[in-house]
């Protein structure tokens, strides 16, 4: 008797542990691009910023490289009333880079499902408009989501399923937000260490970006890497993300 209630426990821890493994690993799904090319991704958050997006966009003019800006709806309203934010969320379409989805009030929403299904379906139907407003019509599917501070509980998996939108991006995070606290040797450090095959590296759209983002773009392209971004174009294909170009 004894025995056999040993063996349930047992059973169930394993059970709980398994769940867990599945859970984790279907988590860690969103972390990277599926390929066995080198190729990342370059995300920048919490924008738009006319200032740090300019530079940040003067730097990846010079090296041809695409990449994905995640926004939060508060600062992306300016759009309407700021020419500055207008002209550089302009430039970033026309540039070929991406617009992602970042919420509207960049908060903790653990127990808030509610408020944050509104906020990103404001945030979804202010990125379409600002397409619209650039002549390019797009689906609300394409336009990828970045959870604040990469927060995943699984309250998330109702607000994945009401969303709809397919691409939830997570990645590798360092401490570049924290700027020259951090300094650029070991922001740098941070990304290099982590590199690999489909990483997807998180940054943000900081003044301080100029300093350490020449760098980090010639020491991957010295290692014979691509930058993906999500685009309309269907050049190439990862199964986890769908349609993504270099
Ligand atoms: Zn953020």
């Amino acid at each position: 008797m004894k025995k056999s209630w040993k063996i349930t426990v047992v059973f169930v821890i394993f059970i709980g542990l398994l769940f867990n493994v599945i859970t984790i690993n279907h988590n860690k799904e969103v972390n990277k691009i599926k390929t066995d090319k080198r190729v990342v991704m370059l995300t920048f958050d919490d924008g738009p910023s006319s200032y740090a997006d300019n530079k940040i966009m003067d730097i990846l003019d010079h090296f041809d490289v695409k990449v994905t800006f995640f926004m939060t709806g508060i600062n992306l309203q300016k759009y309407k009333s700021d020419i500055g934010i207008k002209k550089v969320v302009d430039r970033m379409i026309k540039s070929g880079h991406s617009l992602g989805n970042h919420s509207y009030f960049h908060n903790k929403y653990i127990n808030y499902q509610k408020i944050l299904i509104n906020e990103l379906d404001a945030v979804n139907l202010m990125i379409q408009n600002i397409y619209l407003e650039n002549g390019i019509k797009i689906d609300k599917k394409d336009i990828p989501i970045r959870m604040p501070y990469l927060q995943y509980y699984k309250g998330l998996g109702y607000v994945i399923q009401r969303i709809k939108n397919p691409f939830w991006i997570r990645g590798y995070l360092g401490t570049d937000y924290l700027e020259q606290v951090t300094g650029k040797d070991k922001i740098l450090n941070q990304y290099v260490k982590h590199l690999k095959k489909g990483q997807i590296f998180v940054a943000h759209s900081k003044d301080y970006a100029k300093v350490w983002l020449p760098e980090l773009i010639q020491n991957l392209k010295a290692k014979k890497y691509n930058f993906a971004n999500f685009t309309q174009n269907e050049r190439f294909h990862y199964s986890n993300y769908g349609k993504l170009v270099f």
